[in-house]
């Protein structure tokens, strides 16, 4: 689709499960904002690293949280040495140089940060900043990204239509095994036959989504514990450590767990 797209040998590994380096790079020709959904820790954030760097852009990152205001993103003044000075946030840095922002789980984030975003994501792409009375116009290249996991059941925190038809979207599942496998290996550092044992269990825990588990196993999470094993941890410490402590608290979902692990090792 863009045969300019430069390859990016300097740029973080990045395994590609599709064509969305090639819509991401089409999108950011276009100055489309983009927003990622998907499970966390199935290469949003290493994605978007990946692409900044073949796309040769400065890339601000922000992981959104429920205290996190529209100020933080824009600047504020600050006491420096008796005096007041203005100090921009990142995402008017991103304005100015024309970078990328990518803002990871923009729902956690106060309702007033996607007031900012507004005039930014259509064709305006102006940052109004009230506190200096500045009206910046985004620099060629910025561009805005923005991830969010449609998984959690919580309905205040999804995206309102009015901000998500901004955005052109592109869906991230967990990778299916013969590329999470790869990655894990590439990741950690352990060989790929004995990474596909712990992909698999990935896969069984994964289908437990919604009965005992909230959230499918991310592929940090089997990276973790390939790197334990490949740290020279045994296997069922390494499984236990990184792929099972982080999933429950509950006693007997972890027993019924471990009864899976034996099953699959
Ligand atoms: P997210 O932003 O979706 O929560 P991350 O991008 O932080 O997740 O991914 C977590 C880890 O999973 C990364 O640090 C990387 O090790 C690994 N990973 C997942 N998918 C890929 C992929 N396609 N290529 C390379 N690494 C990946």
């Amino acid at each position: 689709m863009d045969g300019n797209l430069p390859r990016g040998a300097d740029a973080p590994f990045y395994l590609p499960q599709g064509d969305e380096c090639e819509v991401f790079a089409a999108a950011a020709a276009h100055d489309l904002p983009v927003l990622l959904k998907g499970p966390t820790g199935c290469g949003k954030t290493r994605f978007v690293a990946h692409m900044a760097a073949r796309l040769g852009r400065p890339l601000y990152t922000v992981a959104c949280h429920d205290d996190l205001s529209a100020a933080d993103l824009i600047g504020r003044y600050l006491l420096k040495g008796g005096e007041t000075v203005w100090v921009d946030g990142p995402l008017t840095r991103a304005v100015r140089e024309g970078a990328i922002c990518y803002l990871d789980e923009v729902v956690e984030a106060r309702k007033d940060v996607t007031v900012v975003l507004h005039p930014l994501t259509d064709d305006r792409r102006i940052l109004p900043i009230d506190r200096t009375g500045e009206e910046l116009e985004a620099a060629p290249g910025f561009l805005l990204v923005a991830s969010y996991n449609p998984g959690y059941q919580n309905i205040l925190k999804t995206l309102k239509p009015s901000t998500r038809q901004r955005f052109v979207s592109l869906e991230f599942g967990f990778p299916r095994a013969e590329h999470e496998i790869p990655v894990v290996a590439r990741e950690s550092g352990l060989a790929e036959d004995r990474v596909a044992p712990l992909v698999r269990l990935a896969g069984k825990l994964r289908a437990m989504k919604g009965q005992d588990l909230e959230e499918g196993i991310s592929t940090r999470l089997v990276v973790y514990a390939a790197t334990l094993i490949a740290g020279g941890m045994g296997v069922e410490r390494a499984i236990r450590t990184a792929m099972i402590e982080p999933l429950t608290d509950d006693p007997d979902v972890k027993a019924g767990l471990r009864d899976l692990v034996t099953a699959v090792f």
